[in-house]
């Protein structure tokens, strides 16, 4: 009867449940869920039929219904407590893990019924402790003092006639480095009386002098401030007045001072550097369309610099390409760290020069993000002069990694971000293939939470956000104290410290390696460049055509990150007009390389613009606002064709500008190796920039006589791949 009067009140089947909401039927999943929960509570009926015996019937659990399913039986006063689980997804010791949790939950909450859900610890203290404590064992005893001066002044001492630093064919040892950057010291504090604890820019293009001058900024006991000379004016004089720096060191000064230097001292008097000073201050993309500095001391790069001396073997290197630009942190490791260890530097304009110098180095470390390598290894780039690679600054693709001859190769993946000086956590690869993506343990004297919205700690396995805390925090956010008290918390784990949140969502594996696993807001990485989305939309916005905005980083078909940016205009405009007017406040990598005009935004029901329908929008990318003229020849013909291969775009006409239809430097670079394999001629790359047309490529062509290609010998290294 009860049965009975049960059945009567289950108004809809879990079948009829199934098919009526019309969900994906997926044979190796469970259509509506995958935990099921149940709570039995039936009265203890005796029952008692004439001629019927009633037994406890056993299922053998051979299959399990559901992925994971509880089940709570009352009985006599009792709550016993079931697990049925699928082998084929959990382990037993995960199970028993889940047990722990919930007695926990439960130890908890019947201890005080009052306890509010944030309250609640699901972790066992000894669990707690093993993840916030056990987990972060990196403390080593570095000297107190150490600054990047003295790092490098006693390699001086040590190694004075070695090569420090190899740029145009022109070599400088580390004892010239020392004298040339003492000398500037000195003409700065005299004439310019730059102080410990100014700041002092530094815009320069790449070469030795980069170097030289940055150290006699620290060597004055003052923090440098890199300003990339490409950046829009207006970016620049920000940067210039946020950071109200004592001096700009540009070409003008650096001439100024090699007319006099004859008569400037070689030694210095030594200036007696803080470890917590600022060393420099380093300029990241900020929400509001306001770059955000971040101040970064000399202890967190000596520190950093000590524990890749403790960690990476170096002899098994005999150089380090420099080649990220003065503005992003990698760079500090690339110029500080060959320089604390006597070892050689070769400082390169950019990433795309590294092919010119595989041939005549070896052993070479590459320091770069993920991008520059999975072009070299789609171009077949010969890597046989390479021993290290050290990737950072944006997630690997997995197919990256076991592409790379790892046997041949040490390969590292650094995570990181400038708050947290260079480098936070650190992982060697080993064992392929892989199907997840480490970023490793923390380095030396740096701790990692992995934490929920309450600030608890995350079990293994369990998605949460990362925070980072140690020797390696930066000073905060220039002249944005309210920023800096929102990103630096108190670090509730360790008393009188602090900790930053990071943005990034975590888990932690049960190898106490950490895997990566996306971001928990708007800031994008595209090619390692680190952009606030928001950004972006607001200088769109300040044009008055623009109603409305969204940015997204978009797959191309490459699988690299691009930006697309999509419009509600109120009059339309074309990519060149949209293009230039970014171009006068933000730096060319954060400009979208694609334009969607739309009717309306989107909204999803919370009123949120909805990026799952921008994604899915089939709308034509805008006109690049250039005539459309078809090839008039063969040679362009074949150009068109090797410019929609690159650039995955329908229609393309001679007069259309490469940078318009989405190209970039490295997209630049794919091209010229297309029409190095079709026409047997190398093009530089700032040819591409000169003339980013298919009507100014092809009269390059004619002007060298493309006819006679056969014959046609470029160099020694003819054939050989820019990068
Ligand atoms: P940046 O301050 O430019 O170094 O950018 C830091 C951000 O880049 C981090 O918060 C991550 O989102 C991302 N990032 C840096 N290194 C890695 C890495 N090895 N793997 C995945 N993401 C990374
Ligand atoms: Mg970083």
């Amino acid at each position: 009867e009860n049965t009975l009067e049960a059945f009567e009140n289950q108004l809809v089947q879990y079948e009829d449940l199934v098919s009526s909401l019309d969900v994906n039927r997926d044979l190796n999943r469970n259509p509506l869920f995958d935990v099921s929960f149940s709570y039995e509570n039936f009265e203890n009926v005796e029952l008692e039929l004439p001629n019927l015996s009633i037994e406890m019937f056993e299922n053998d659990h051979a299959t399990a219904k559901f992925d994971l399913t509880f089940t709570i039986i009352e009985n006599d006063n009792l709550l016993y407590l079931g697990f049925e689980y699928s082998t084929d997804l959990f382990k037993s010791e995960t199970i028993k893990t889940y047990y722990e949790y919930l007695r926990e939950i439960i130890a908890q909450v019947t201890k005080d019924r009052s306890k509010s859900l944030s309250e609640i610890t699901i972790l066992p203290k000894i669990e707690r402790d093993k993840l916030l404590y056990h987990f972060n064992e990196t403390s080593v005893d570095f000297p107190d003092n150490e600054t990047i001066i003295t790092l490098f002044e006693k390699q001086v001492a040590e190694t004075p006639e070695a090569v420090a630093i190899d740029c145009q064919e022109r070599q400088w040892t580390y004892q010239e480095v020392h004298d040339k950057s003492n000398q500037l010291a000195n003409y700065i504090k005299g004439k310019h009386s730059v102080h410990p604890e100014d700041f002092v820019g530094i815009k320069l293009e790449r070469d030795a002098y980069l170097i030289v001058s940055i150290l006699a900024v620290l060597k004055c006991g003052a923090a440098y401030v890199p300003i990339d000379v490409n950046y829009p004016k207006k970016r620049i004089e920000y940067i210039e007045n946020d950071s109200k720096s004592k001096l700009i060191i540009n070409d003008d000064i650096l001439n100024e001072f090699k007319i006099t230097e004859k008569n400037i001292p070689k030694q210095a008097e030594s200036i007696k550097i803080h470890a917590s000073q600022v060393a420099y201050v380093i300029y990241t993309s900020g929400t509001t369309g306001r770059p955000k500095g971040v101040m970064v001391t000399h202890k967190g790069v000596s520190e950093l610099i000590q524990w890749a001396g403790t960690t990476f073997d170096s002899s098994k290197f005999s150089c380090i390409y420099a080649m990220t630009s003065q503005c992003f942190d990698l760079s500090v490791f690339e110029m500080f760290y060959p320089l604390s260890i006597g070892k050689k530097m070769r400082l390169l304009d950019s990433a795309l020069e590294i092919g010119n110098y595989l041939n005549s180095d070896e052993n070479i470390l590459l320091n770069t993000v993920p991008s520059v390598v999975k072009r070299m290894i789609d171009e077949a780039v010969d890597m046989r002069s390479v021993s290290m690679i050290n990737m950072a600054g944006e997630p690997i693709p997995i197919d990256l990694i076991n592409a790379l001859p790892l046997g041949d190769i040490e390969v590292r993946n650094l995570y990181g971000p400038t708050e947290d000086t260079i480098y936070s956590t650190s992982y060697t690869f080993s064992n392929r293939p892989y199907n997840n993506m480490p970023i490793g343990k923390p380095i030396s004297n740096t701790r990692a939470y992995i934490l929920n919205e309450y600030l608890e700690p995350q079990p293994v396995g369990v998605i949460g956000e990362l925070y980072l805390s140690g020797s390696g925090l930066a000073k905060g956010y220039l002249n944005n104290p309210e920023l800096t008290a929102l990103s630096f918390i108190e670090n509730p784990f360790v008393e009188g410290t602090k900790m930053y949140r990071t943005g990034d969502l975590v888990k932690w594996l049960p190898d106490k390696n950490i895997e990566f696993v996306g971001r928990r807001d708007d800031q994008v990485k595209i090619r390692g460049y680190r952009i606030e989305l928001s950004e972006i939309e607001h200088y769109l916005k300040t044009n008055e055509n623009i109603k409305e905005a969204k940015v997204i980083a978009l797959k191309d078909a490459f699988n690299q990150e691009e930006l697309t940016a999509f419009i509600v205009f109120n009059k339309e405009q074309n990519v060149a007009d949209l293009q230039r007017f970014l171009s006068h406040n933000i730096p060319g990598y954060m400009i979208p390389g694609t334009f969607i005009s739309i009717e309306v935004m989107p909204l999803n029901a919370n009123g949120k613009i909805d990026k799952n329908a921008l994604q899915k929008m089939n709308a034509e990318s805008l006109t690049t606002g250039v005539e459309f003229i078809a090839p008039r020849n063969a040679t362009e013909e074949k150009l068109v064709i090797i410019w929609k291969e690159v650039l995955q775009k329908e229609t393309i006409g001679i007069k259309d500008n490469f940078f318009a239809l989405g190209g970039h430097s490295l997209k630049a670079v794919q091209l010229i190796l297309k029409i190095q394999k079709e026409f047997n001629v190398t093009i530089e790359l700032k040819e591409i920039f000169m003339e980013p047309t298919i009507e100014g490529i092809s009269l390059y062509f004619d002007s060298i006589d493309v006819l006679d290609a056969e014959n046609f010998t470029i160099s020694d290294t003819d054939g050989e791949l820019i990068f």
